[in-house]
């Protein structure tokens, strides 16, 4: 059994991008700044399968600079993480995240975000779990100023 855990925040502002959270469009006024999409929840979960499978993080893989990436749908990169994993014999056991945005509320979103992880990763929806949280008002995340998502996956070898 190999565990890892990942973690990412991206600013919101207006004007910006779609707010795309677990691969689920978010009707907000505000959207992230980023290079690729901005999808906080599915790159603290690429960040958590990466970190368990010792293979670094997802800038070494996807970096940030290359304009191969810019606006890139991160269920693509997700989906390319799987692969990763299962040509290194590796597999999912379970995955339990997190998002923290102020608002709107993504209680009711939480099931298609944990139907695409789950999707795109090959796993039953039993494997996938996502929570979402606010910051109860507090600092840049409580001001909606930025949306954050922590992960924490286990794997197994084959
Ligand atoms: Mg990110």
């Amino acid at each position: 059994m190999r565990v890892g855990t990942g973690r990412d925040i991206h600013r919101l502002a207006e004007n910006a991008k779609t707010l795309v959270l677990g691969g689920v469009k978010i009707d907000s006024p505000r959207g992230p700044l980023a290079h690729s999409d901005g999808d906080a929840l599915l790159h603290a979960v690429i960040d958590a399968l990466l970190g368990a499978a010792a293979l670094g993080d997802i800038g070494d893989h996807f970096s940030d600079t290359d304009p191969q990436y810019k606006n890139a749908d991160s269920r693509q990169l997700l989906r390319k993480t799987a692969a990763l994993l299962s040509k290194n014999k590796l597999r999912v056991t379970n995955i339990d995240a997190t998002v923290i945005l102020e608002r709107p509320k993504l209680g009711p979103l939480k099931q298609a975000m944990r139907d695409n992880i789950a999707s795109d990763l090959g796993l039953p929806k039993n494997s996938v779990n996502v929570k979402a949280k606010t910051a109860e008002g507090l600092g840049e995340l409580g001001r909606a100023e930025a949306v954050a998502a922590e992960a924490v996956v286990m794997l197994e070898e084959e």
